[in-house]
């Protein structure tokens, strides 16, 4: 469905570290793209995590919260670094991260696993695993233990692991409104064996794809047996979605697919179209402020931003076969490139540009 207006509101949060140099290199490749399509981008910056709490004392200020549930789509960069870390100090940069997915509402954390041939060697996997390698992850973010009654003794400890229906519904028909723009096949990983939280999510899983979605191929598979066929046969996954804990460690373990942490985007969802936009990696503070930080992965989390909260599907693809085109070209990055041939964030990203064309 076509956004009714051609003014989209995009609300950029640099952070920390690497942060402010790999969102300048998106929002350059946004602004592009909005000139060749005739679309009226607005980026609004705003401050997050360390940078924010220098300024203002706070993660989440108000007045980035404001901007960012007013927006049609924020992109981050990355929070926290050496400065912030002292785990006495009042306030945590992460805390900032935390609380924005908590209100926009962000309860679907996409990841998409797709090895670029040219990147395959990055990967401690076999290339001939990897080839055709094209899944997403859909992890469920806002229920299961993490979120849990905490309990303590002396010598005893406890977390509550709890999961409504409702929560399961939503994030499940998320992944197959995803699997349906794919190859129709959703993967639903659980502990169903011995956990009543995972019988839970399988027989909503079941009832949902049952009711709701008869042309989705569902397939259950347990968390354990998961972990190992995601490295053994990762080829015969499409959408893969799951709880909040198992998908926190099944997305780390997929990232490893894709070779170097620098090429993977992500995308948060909540009920509307407004998401929020980050690389899986984080601040990279030994790197920051050289201008060698890999710019792809939050380059390829714009184009994310593009296709599901923008619904610019055309765009979105313009940008991700301008990135395929500059890896295919061998421009990488220090993360990815041989000792001595690596270019810099701006050739990168200039790379990409001029594949726009
Ligand atoms: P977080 O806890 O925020 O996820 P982390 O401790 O996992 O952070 P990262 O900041 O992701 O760590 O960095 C891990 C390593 O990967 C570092 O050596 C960093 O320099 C490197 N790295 C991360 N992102 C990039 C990038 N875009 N380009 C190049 N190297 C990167
Ligand atoms: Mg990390």
């Amino acid at each position: 469905v076509p956004h009714e207006s051609t003014a989209f509101d995009i609300v950029v949060l640099p952070g920390d570290g690497i942060g402010p140099e790999i969102t300048a290199a998106a929002v350059d490749v946004l602004h592009a793209v909005g000139a060749r399509h005739d679309r009226d981008f607005r980026f609004h910056r705003h401050l997050i995590g360390g940078a924010a709490i220098d300024a203002t004392g706070e993660a989440l200020p108000a007045a980035t919260l404001d901007a960012a549930q007013r927006a049609d789509a924020v992109l981050l960069g990355a929070v926290g670094g050496p400065k912030w870390s002292d785990p006495k100090a009042p306030v945590q940069p992460e805390q900032g991260l935390l609380a924005i997915r908590k209100a926009m509402g962000l309860y679907a954390n996409l990841r998409p696993v797709a090895p670029h041939p040219a990147a395959l060697g990055a990967s401690p996997i076999k290339p001939h695993l990897l080839n055709g390698v094209d899944m997403i992850v859909v992890r469920e973010l806002t229920g299961g233990v993490y979120f849990g009654e905490k309990t303590r003794t002396a010598t005893t400890a406890s977390d509550l692991c709890e999961y409504s229906v409702a929560e399961i519904e939503r994030v499940v028909r998320r992944a197959c409104t995803l699997a349906r723009t794919r190859r129709g096949k959703v993967t639903s990983v659980d502990k169903a064996n011995v956990l009543e939280t995972s019988r839970l999510w399988r027989e909503t899983a079941t009832r949902v794809v049952a009711d709701e979605f008869p042309d989705i191929t569902l397939e259950h598979q347990l968390v354990d047996s998961m972990a190992m066929h995601l490295l053994s046969r990762p080829r015969d996954y499409d959408v893969v979605v799951t709880e909040n804990m198992f998908g926190d460690i099944l997305t780390d373990e997929a990232s490893m697919l894709a070779g170097s942490l620098g090429l993977l985007p992500s995308a948060s969802l909540g009920e509307g179209r407004a998401g929020l936009y980050e690389p899986i990696h984080g601040s990279a503070p030994d790197i920051a402020g050289r201008g060698i930080a890999n710019p792809y992965a939050t380059i390829l989390s714009a184009a994310l931003l593009l296709r599901h909260s923008l619904g610019l599907e055309q765009e979105a693809r313009c940008i991700e076969d301008a990135v395929s085109a500059a890896l295919d070209a061998g421009v990488f990055t220090a993360d990815l490139a041989p000792q001595g041939q690596a270019v810099s964030t701006r050739e990168a990203t200039a790379a990409v540009l001029a594949q726009l064309d």
